[in-house]
């Protein structure tokens, strides 16, 4: 495994790659869920990039930037037993120059739930995954759909300014509990982390519900925030792929996502109908 941290060692490399290029941005402190993005491109590539770059034009002032989780050591070997062949470990002055051109979000999918809660903070996924894209011209790109909304805007991003990429979406990765794999996990005590549960317990009810044939929106939410009583959640929000609210649950278009704050540590998860 190559680990690169300059641009121009980077475009260097890449010029030398014959066939398809599977890329998988990060932002560190590799758990499962990046693993399974990582096989994934494994499997389907010629190639793996894996970058990790803690992006800090998607925190607002007062988030987590500086305790941001960073394990450099240990990533590095997960990279390399997952058969990973560049790791690109830029830092912030190689990625970012003095009064940049700038990407925005899209208005409606950039500005609500997640965007709305964290205003900019989409603004500043699309020009750093922009800027990825560009060094790495990947053949497929690997988002989770835990960031759902993320990967909605990626997808339109790739659209609209007609990028020559597959965006690849991958299923949530959780422990056995429930609890979706998250590097800010790290910040929850025991304590915490049983409260964290009835945010992936209020979902799985949500799915039961569905399956008994429950469509109602109100109904499903007022059942979940129900179970989440002892968390502050910001918002329950149940939306097609398009992140348009819904009435009544679609089968195959609907996404319910969660979002709250257990102790100081904000969880975003959701459930795909
Ligand atoms: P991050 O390092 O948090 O920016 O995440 C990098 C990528 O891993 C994003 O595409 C995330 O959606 C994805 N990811 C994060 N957590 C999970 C998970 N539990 N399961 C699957 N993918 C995930």
């Amino acid at each position: 495994m190559q680990i690169i941290r300059d641009i121009e060692g980077l475009q260097a490399v890449r010029k030398g790659l014959q066939g398809s290029v599977g890329f998988v941005p990060t932002m560190g402190a590799l758990h499962h869920g990046h693993l399974s993005l990582i096989q994934k491109a494994r499997a389907e590539n010629d190639h793996v990039i894996v970058s990790i770059f803690v992006n800090p034009t998607q925190f607002l002032p007062g988030e987590d930037l500086d305790k941001y989780p960073r394990r450099e050591e240990a990533d590095r070997k997960i990279c390399e037993l997952a058969g990973v062949d560049i790791l690109f470990m830029p830092d912030v002055s190689t990625m970012y120059h003095k009064d940049e051109v700038k990407l925005k979000a899209p208005a409606y999918l950039g500005y609500i739930l997640e965007g709305h809660r964290r205003p900019g903070h989409f603004d500043g996924v699309v020009q750093v995954v922009m800027k990825l894209f560009n060094l790495t011209q990947p053949t497929r790109a690997y988002f989770g759909k835990k960031d759902a909304q993320q990967l909605r805007i990626l997808q339109k991003m790739a659209e609209d300014f007609f990028l020559p990429l597959e965006i690849v979406p991958v299923d949530t990765v959780r422990e056995d509990d429930g609890l979706a794999l998250s590097s800010r996990n790290v910040y929850l005590s025991d304590e915490e982390r049983q409260k964290a549960l009835s945010i992936s317990k209020s979902l799985k009810r949500a799915s039961r519900l569905i399956m008994a044939g429950e469509l109602n929106v109100e109904t499903i939410k007022r059942e979940m925030m129900e179970m989440m009583q002892a968390i502050d959640v910001e918002y329950v929000a149940i939306v097609d792929r398009d992140f348009h609210p819904l009435e009544k649950v679609q089968i195959k278009n609907t996404i319910i996502l969660v979002a709250a704050r257990v102790g100081e540590t904000r969880l975003i998860d959701n459930l795909w109908i």
